[in-house]
């Protein structure tokens, strides 16, 4: 069986495709109001270790970025992701 697209730490990759996660295959999910509602718990929590995760790694991105690849499928401006990184770390 072919590994899912899925990830944990320290490292956030695919499993499947070595991508940073949520990879390609991740994002290409639709998503609807309902699904959305359910993937902001799940990636706030998921998004609070991945800030604690890749934060201190060298030439990793900084919690700001990290916020808006986890929650790639909400539209943040740069002030929103800074508010949600401040309230995550
Ligand atoms: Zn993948």
């Amino acid at each position: 069986m072919p590994a899912a697209h899925t990830a944990d730490g320290p490292l956030w990759t695919s499993d499947a495709c070595g991508q940073d996660w949520p990879c390609p295959a991740v994002r290409a999910t639709p998503t609807d109001a309902a699904r959305r509602a359910t993937l902001i718990p799940e990636f706030s929590r998921i998004t609070r270790r991945a800030i604690r995760d890749l934060r201190g790694q060298p030439g990793g991105p900084d919690p700001v970025a990290i916020v808006r690849r986890f929650f790639w499928f909400l539209p943040l401006t740069d002030e929103e992701a800074r508010a949600v990184a401040l309230r995550l770390r």
